[in-house]
């Protein structure tokens, strides 16, 4: 990867986890420099900021590079002034900043620094193996996950101190791995010296096996007992190795004791592990188990946004909902579904049409049994939001801006005329929670069509009360 991709990559990722004033502060103006040879040079406008963040940072930094680069050797701090990119930067930064302060920093923070900060820590204790991508940031929180984010969250902010361990449990493919790692993400970089160590039940038991094997069973244990933070994958693996669970228990307990934090996942609560010691059950069970489940279909659509908003790909929004339709469990489909849409799109070089989509997923609708099926209040919802380009989210919320309202109106309105639903069945399925709302929001479409039949909101509405009708009767 190009340099200049590494450096936007690595200051987006540092502006998203360490916020956007420590950002600004540090870390805007940085510039990075790779090298055949593996060395990678991080080039700095200042030595206030060299010193910063080499004493703050440098791990997470190494962390970040090494992910982006499997062959990188070292990391060097540098300022500008020492290199010949220097000047326009330098200038940009305003050189006159006081050496003085500079020094005094300098002299205060020098003791901080670690002479082994250049060296890429041991790739099984070091957060190596966490995936860059899978933050707080790109994780998209929906009712199928709100206790296990919300509970995420908490933990990333203060480790050992909430939940101890948090359990995550649920189907594959629904985000269990991804919350886990943005737990690591955010703690390698808010407590650069944690020790996180990332790992599946299976790794961590081979490991536990070939050091008993080798009669290393000291140093395994020094080596587990060192970490601060546990991310344990795909725990439901141990449920037949009785023999393995004493170990595995003392090293659980070690960790827990002295307050380390533990996160684990499985495909199943720890009730429903077989063959697990009560005791280890029983510890699973104190802290917080939390599920998550497949994603109804806003958030489904909230997903395929985000997936395309991160490839920076526009896809016109019936194409979406229809996406969201035909995919609605595993969250992994969703993701390749996105990328088929994207890769095509990419290749005909013009907008994907539903022709488009159903070829794609060899959907055979044919229009016969199209023009039968009755049009749904959902499909209602959809079509205001699609004409109107208001997310069904917005619709669903409690966002009172203009078009957002109009919007919601609008589905009032024609969920009354076409469907002819009571006004609590309305009420309930946009999320409202009082009817008298839903009589409100017809009234105001009422006025809208009968003061101005011509106005463009008053052809909007007609336009789409004529194609839904027309739908159903067909
Ligand atoms: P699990 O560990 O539960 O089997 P993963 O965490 O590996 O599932 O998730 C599968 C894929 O789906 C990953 O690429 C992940 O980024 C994505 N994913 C899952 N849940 C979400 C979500 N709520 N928002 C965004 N992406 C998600
Ligand atoms: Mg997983």
């Amino acid at each position: 990867m190009n340099e200049k991709i590494i450096e936007n990559l690595f200051k987006q990722y540092i502006e998203s986890n360490l916020g956007s004033q420590t950002f600004n502060s540090y870390f805007k103006e940085i510039r990075i420099k790779m090298f055949e040879n593996g060395n990678v040079k991080i080039l700095c406008p200042n030595n206030f900021v060299l010193i910063y963040i080499k004493s703050k940072f440098s791990d997470t930094i190494l962390n970040y590079l090494s992910t982006q680069n499997p062959n990188m050797k070292k990391v060097i701090y540098e300022t500008f002034s020492t290199t010949n990119t220097a000047t326009s930067a330098r200038k940009r930064q305003g050189h006159s900043k006081s050496h003085l302060t500079d020094n005094h920093q300098l002299s205060a923070m020098s003791n901080s620094i670690s002479s082994s900060i250049n060296q890429p820590g041991s790739l099984f204790l070091s957060s190596t193996t966490l995936n860059p991508n899978y933050t707080f940031e790109t994780f998209v929180p929906g009712n199928n996950n709100l206790l296990a984010h919300a509970a995420s969250r908490a933990v990333a902010d203060s480790p050992g101190k909430v939940y101890n361990p948090l359990f995550i449990y649920g189907d594959v493919g629904l985000g269990k791995t991804h919350l886990m790692q943005s737990i690591g993400n955010v703690i390698r970089v808010s407590s650069p010296h944690f020790k996180i160590l990332y790992c599946t039940t299976e790794q961590f038991l081979n490991d536990m096996v070939s050091s008993i094997k080798s009669q290393k069973s000291l140093e395994f244990r020094s080596k587990y007992r060192s970490i601060d933070l546990l991310l344990l994958d795909d725990i439901q693996f141990i449920s037949n190795k009785v023999a393995l669970q004493e170990e595995f228990f003392n090293t659980f307990n070690a960790l827990y004791q002295s307050g380390r934090q533990i996160v684990i996942a499985s495909d199943r609560p720890p009730s429903e592990i077989q063959h697990l010691e009560d005791r280890i059950r029983s510890r699973f069970e104190g802290g917080l188990v939390a599920d998550v489940q497949k994603p109804d279909y806003e958030t489904r659509i909230a997903i395929i946004e985000k997936k395309l908003q991160q490839r920076n790909e526009y896809v016109p929004r019936e194409v979406i909902y229809k996406l969201a339709e035909i995919i609605n469990s595993n969250i992994r489909e969703l993701e390749g579904a996105v990328l088929k849409l994207s890769l095509l799109q990419k290749s005909q070089n013009k907008p994907i049409t539903i022709l488009d989509l159903n070829k794609l997923f060899n959907l055979k609708l044919s229009s016969k049994a199209k023009s039968t099926k009755k049009v749904s209040y959902l499909e209602i919802i959809k079509a205001v939001s699609s004409e109107l380009e208001v997310s069904i989210r917005d619709i669903k919320s409690t966002k009172r801006s203009k078009d957002v309202s109009f919007a919601r109106h609008i589905c009032m309105y024609l969920i009354k005329e076409i469907l002819n639903l009571n006004l609590q069945k309305i009420a309930s399925i946009l999320g409202r929670k009082d009817h008298t709302t839903i009589i409100h929001g017809i009234k105001k479409i009422k006025v809208i069509l009968e003061s101005d039949p011509n106005s463009e909101s008053s052809q909007i509405i007609s336009s789409l009360l004529e194609s839904l009708r027309d739908y159903q009767i067909k």
